[in-house]
């Protein structure tokens, strides 16, 4: 199959939101899985403590394994962390534990609490990886562990459900991550936002459409993922709806989710 282009420098992308269940995780791997499958190395970081990422990826997360919680605390590094996944070489995931559930806490009275994912997200770290692209994948709030995430990240990418109350809470999303701009990284952009779980039955669903692309314009990926059985179930088999049923309409958009994403960071000026 067709490679994807090589993005001109190493991107590192959090996906955040601090609603649940508007797709975070499901965009995170499966992202991560059509990069892979064309020919690009990928990091999934698992950030939050329920290990939905890990549990989709199909790698070890039982409390005890080395994590992302080690890697905050400065134990382990990134890549002794890192496991292979078993659908692609090229996708690795750091798993999160239950362990990282105190973590946001625990952070409070460390040291630089809000950059440590970028201490241990350092080139000499990532090389050992080489990844093309980082994906992290945020807990549903704007707490401590968010903060790390858009810290370590130079984009953010924000996927939105398409349902009635898809747009609340958005500002108070990106009024946080403009603090972040302003105060402890600079570089941090949204670059991407993705429309989730579309219900093409429903008027509503082009409502919330309509309306992000008017807010957001380019921002917006042209492709939608619509609401599908496949990929819902994907996880509860460890894998990405690429693997489990890749000629399902989640599979393929998906899919070209990724090749937009690939394409956008191919253009992108240094
Ligand atoms: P978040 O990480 O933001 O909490 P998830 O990615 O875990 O959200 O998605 C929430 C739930 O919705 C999960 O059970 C997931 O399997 C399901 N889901 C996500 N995307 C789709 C989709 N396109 N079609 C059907 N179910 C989906
Ligand atoms: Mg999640």
């Amino acid at each position: 199959d067709k490679m994807f282009p090589r993005p001109t420098h190493r991107r590192v992308i959090t996906v955040a939101n601090q609603k649940g269940g508007v797709g975070k995780t499901t965009s995170a791997v499966n992202l991560a899985a059509g990069l892979a499958l064309h020919g690009l190395r990928v990091l999934v970081i698992d950030l939050d403590p329920q290990g939905n990422a890990s549990t989709a990826l199909g790698v070890e997360h039982r409390s005890g394994t080395p994590s992302v919680y080690e890697v905050l605390l400065g134990e382990v590094s990134l890549a002794e962390a890192a496991q292979m996944s078993d659908q692609s070489d090229r996708l690795y995931c750091v798993p999160a534990t239950i362990d990282l559930a105190g973590a946001e806490i625990e952070l409070v009275s460390m040291a630089a609490r809000e950059s440590r994912l970028k201490e241990a997200l350092s080139d000499e770290a990532l090389d050992v990886l080489d990844p093309d692209y980082v994906f992290i994948d945020c807990p549903p709030s704007l707490g401590l562990l968010t903060v790390n995430a858009m810290v370590a990240a130079q984009e953010v990418l924000i996927p939105i459900q398409c349902e009635y109350y898809a747009l609340e809470g958005l500002s108070q999303l990106l009024r946080n991550i403009e603090l972040v701009q302003a105060h402890l990284n600079r570089s941090l952009t949204v670059s991407t936002i993705l429309l989730t779980m579309y219900d093409g039955r429903t008027k509503l669903a082009d409502q919330v459409t309509n309306e992000v692309r008017h807010h957001f314009g380019d921002t917006v990926l042209a492709t939608v993922i619509p609401r599908s059985v496949k990929v819902s179930e994907a996880p509860g088999y460890g894998q990405s709806v690429l693997a489990y049923d890749p000629g399902s309409r989640g599979a393929m958009s998906y899919l070209d989710a990724a090749r937009e994403v690939a394409e956008r960071g191919a253009e992108a000026p240094r």
